[in-house]
This record gives C-alpha cells, structure tokens and sequence, in this order.
C-alpha cells in the first residue's frame, strides 16, 4: 500500500499517480532541464486531479510580478489565461480615468497551492503524510510574528531546491529552540509547530505553518 501525500489515505500502487512539486507551470520560459530533478509525491487518483484551478491561478499571478526575460513566456500565458478566464474583466483593477493598475488574484486558491507544496514537501522529507491532528495555514501577510518565523528557518537551516533555485527553493523543519545553527531536524511528537518557507521564482515567498491541534 502506498499512503498519499494530500489525504493520508492508503492505496494500491495503481491507484496513485505521480505528483510533482511544485507545478510545471512554473517552470515555463525557462530551460527544459529546470524541470528535471523536480520533487515527485505519489498521490491518489482523486487528489492529483484536484488543484489545476490553483496551479493555474498561483502561475498566473507569478507571471504577473514578471521583472526577468526568462519569465516573458511565462508571462504571456498568464496574461492570456487571466483574460480568458475572465471575459468580463472583472479581476482587471483600474484607477478612476481607467488605466489598469493590476489583477486580483483569488486568495483561496493561493493558499491552496501552498499548502498543497508544503504537504508535498512533509512527505517527501519524512516518508508520511502530514498527520491528521496538524492544522495547515497559509500565512500570505507578512507580519512581525511570520518575519520571525521565515528568519528562523533561513538564518539556521540551508535552502533546498526542486528543479533549480531559480524556480523554487524551500525550507521545511520543526520550530524548535536552538542554540546554534542546526542540520534538518526531524519532527518528533513534541513538535507543535512545522514551519516551512517556499521561495517562487525568485520573486514571492510564502510561509506555511502546521499547529498540532492535540496531544
Ligand atoms: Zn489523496
């Protein structure tokens, strides 16, 4: 039996599909071999076939923020899915004399897609599915509570990447009290908290966060 990534459930091998983290789309406009050493999950059929919405809407707002030439071709088809998408252009933000200011993105499928990488990255680092009594939250305001949590990951652990760095890097470890910088942690049952940070094509980093609802 093979358990998947998302759900915890067991399945037969053939019931699970390959899932890669993060999503292809991400990879658009850059070398081919960017894609090569992506991290793979195995995933249940119903699973894998239940985030292209939020692949496509987290690709599209990266495509946005565009400021390199290797994401033109990225940006292009962001910007003719967000048109097509919506063909009212009610995402298209305008300023009172109706020049476009920006797009609005949909939240909840941002924050799905986060933490479908983060359950993705769990499982691949320990060999199991995020445990049911963790509740998953996608912080995408910064505050000063999750500045410090991103500096507790990347002032005492290294980056790791999936694909290549310039695409997606990531650090996924337990919030513990250190003395000094550490190598991984592995999460124990008196771990309350996992932490990671994901950075995007160098240009959005999120922070997800696991809270151990009991003991
Ligand atoms: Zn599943």
């Amino acid at each position: 039996m093979i358990q998947c990534y998302n759900c915890g459930k067991n399945f037969d091998k053939k019931e699970t599909n390959k899932e890669h983290i993060p999503a292809k789309g991400l990879f658009e406009g850059y070398p081919d071999n960017y894609k090569d050493n992506r991290i793979t999950v195995r995933s249940c059929i119903s699973c894998n076939s239940s985030y292209s919405k939020d692949d496509e809407e987290f690709r599209n707002l990266i495509g946005t923020m565009n400021s390199e030439k290797e994401r033109a071709t990225l940006s292009a088809k962001s910007a003719k899915a967000i048109i097509a998408i919506n063909k009212q252009f009610d995402r298209i933000i305008t300023d009172y004399y109706g020049k476009i200011k920006g797009v609005e993105f949909d939240e909840a499928n941002i924050d799905r897609f986060h933490i479908k990488n983060f359950k993705g990255l769990f499982y691949n680092e320990y060999k199991y599915a995020v445990p049911t009594e963790y509740k998953i939250i996608s912080l995408t305001e910064p505050t000063d509570n999750t500045y410090h949590l991103i500096h507790y990951l990347v002032d005492n652990f290294k980056w790791k990447i999936s694909g290549h760095r310039d695409v997606f890097g990531y650090i996924i470890q337990p919030l513990r009290e250190l003395e000094q910088q550490s190598i991984d942690l592995i999460p124990n049952e008196n771990d309350k908290i996992i932490l990671a940070c994901m950075d995007y094509n160098s240009s959005h980093t999120a922070l997800v966060v696991a809270v151990k609802q009991k003991d």
